[in-house]
């Protein structure tokens, strides 16, 4: 097996990567079996990025925010602006677009494979050496190839995600809240 450019991850970065590749045989492997799960990201970000994305698909931002509250062990600051400072991305609907103009340029994505570190001139995948001119890592937080070609990652940050349901919160705002569990980076400033 072989590919000029092999990218592992098909997440947004190493999608962003493909894309933006012509005139050379493009394969993403992707562990999971579907692009974009399971879904691991809030969503929110800033105004490029939200306009650059709204270029792919105008469904990809479901959202906006112009009222910050942050909840912190101090007190309550409450912020609003004239215009939305923040945007909901609808993921995995960005990889999912992402993915399908990938494989529109005709390069492909290997979905359900999870590839392991081989050598400096191929990566395994299935147990097979799948041999590449160009390597792009773009596996996340994972730190397998990240390991291999430079230093293992020793912490990871652990964190939580949980979907909450809120009452009589106008919906384009964004509560932050800090208690005695949030970093100490977070609570002095
Ligand atoms: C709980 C949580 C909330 C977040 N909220 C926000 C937010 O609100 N706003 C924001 O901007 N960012 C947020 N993020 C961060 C955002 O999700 C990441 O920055 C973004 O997904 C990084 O994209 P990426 O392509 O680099 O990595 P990922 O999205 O992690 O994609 C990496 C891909 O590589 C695949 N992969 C890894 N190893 C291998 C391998 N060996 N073989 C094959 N495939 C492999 C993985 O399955 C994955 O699909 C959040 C993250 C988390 C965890």
């Amino acid at each position: 097996m072989k590919a000029n450019v092999v990218i592992i991850g098909g997440g947004p970065a190493g999608l962003y990567t493909a894309l933006s590749v012509r005139n050379h045989d493009v394969l993403v492997v992707e562990e999971h079996k579907s692009i974009g799960y399971p879904k691991h990201c809030a969503g929110i970000v800033g105004e490029y990025v939200a306009k650059s994305v709204a270029g792919l698909s105008k469904r990809i931002i479901n959202a906006s925010y112009r009222r910050i509250h942050f909840l912190t062990p101090m007190g309550r600051v409450e912020l609003d602006f004239k215009k939305p400072i923040a945007y909901h991305v609808e993921r995995p609907l960005l990889e999912e677009v992402l993915a399908s103009r990938v494989e529109s340029l005709g390069h492909r994505i290997l979905r359900g494979v999870r590839a392991k570190p081989g050598s400096l001139q191929c990566v395994k995948v299935r147990g097979d050496c799948l041999k590449f001119d160009f390597l792009v890592v773009a596996e996340g937080a994972g730190g397998l190839f990240r390991g291999f070609f430079s230093r293992p990652i020793k912490n990871y940050l652990v964190g939580l995600q949980v979907v909450a349901k809120t009452v009589g919160l106008p919906e384009d705002t964004i509560v932050l809240i800090y208690d005695e569990n949030s970093p100490e980076f977070f609570l002095h400033g």
